[in-house]
């Protein structure tokens, strides 16, 4: 089965496309959601986590949205910090050989806030 990645506009500018899965009502650009993440981080735990390129988070709507998640709600559960864990890990891998998207298809966040 191939991933169900769909491309929606922004919710919000109208403009910019969002790679995102079919389930996902709601999405925002990185663009517009850019502001929102840029928060200090205080836990040194997580700061570390979410301490990664921007680039990631700008190829990558999971990784924006995990850590949107923990600014409004200040935790994630171990799983969504394993799978924010394991996706800059393959990108990290990806980055290495070459820019291209990744698969996340098997990646599911069962709590969304919307
Ligand atoms: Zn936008």
């Amino acid at each position: 089965m191939p991933p169900m990645l769909l491309k929606k506009k922004c919710n919000r500018c109208r403009k910019n496309y969002v790679k995102c899965s079919k389930r996902q009502g709601y999405v925002l650009c990185f663009d517009c959601q850019k502001p929102q993440l840029d928060v200090e981080i205080e836990d040194p735990k997580m700061k570390k986590l979410f301490d990664i390129p921007e680039l990631m988070y700008r190829n990558n709507a999971f990784l924006c949205e995990l850590k949107s998640k923990y600014i409004r709600f200040g935790s994630l559960s171990d799983k969504q910090i394993e799978v924010f864990k394991r996706i800059v890990k393959e990108l990290s891998e990806e980055f290495g050989e070459e820019k291209k998207t990744i698969n996340v298809q098997d990646i599911e966040l069962h709590d969304r806030a919307y």
